[in-house]
């Protein structure tokens, strides 16, 4: 955390303003003209953040297209990228779109993988015995019963046993 000390001693934090100045000259522009931010990120994407109060980040993109006169237009509104680097603060590279928009605009540049065909098979065959799983009384161990299959097959075992009995009596 970047923190200065007052005329008093007390350590206190540098304006807003001055620490996003900072972290903007540390950015590193790239061939595609990004600004690759250096400082903090977050989420399992990785997009910029800045702290704007104790305990309060932001994302970077979004103040810097509220800083270049492009306010939020609604809440439902988030800053995507063009060049499709998150971690770009360029606000040239920036606008507002819905979630929507930006599902569909990873969708058509391939960000997202929708699964199908076997290995879509898989993931919900994976789904399912996991929820199974979940639900204790549905586990294997603690009732032997719960599983329809093991149920049949003990069933059928005792049939065998009964017709193997009744075979040998006659
Ligand atoms: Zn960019």
């Amino acid at each position: 955390m970047i923190k200065t000390r007052n005329n008093k001693g007390q350590v206190r934090s540098k304006p807003f303003e001055q620490r996003l100045q900072e972290q903007l000259d540390r950015a590193v522009t790239n061939e595609n003209g990004c600004w690759i931010w250096q400082g903090a990120m977050a989420g399992s994407g990785g997009y910029p953040v800045i702290r704007i109060a104790d305990q309060t980040q932001m994302r970077v993109s979004r103040i810097m297209l509220e800083r270049d006169g492009k306010p939020r237009p609604s809440d439902k509104h988030v800053a995507c990228h063009t060049c499709d680097t998150p971690s770009c603060v360029n606000p040239a590279h920036l606008f507002w779109g819905t979630h929507k928009d930006n599902t569909q605009d990873a969708l058509a540049k391939g960000r997202i993988y929708i699964p199908h065909g076997e290995h879509l098979e898989k993931i919900r065959t994976k789904a399912k015995a996991l929820k199974g799983i979940q639900k204790p009384h549905l586990r294997g161990a603690g009732n032997p019963m719960a599983d329809p299959a093991a149920r049949q097959r003990q069933i059928d075992g005792v049939r065998r046993y009964h017709d193997q009995r009744r075979a040998t009596k006659l």
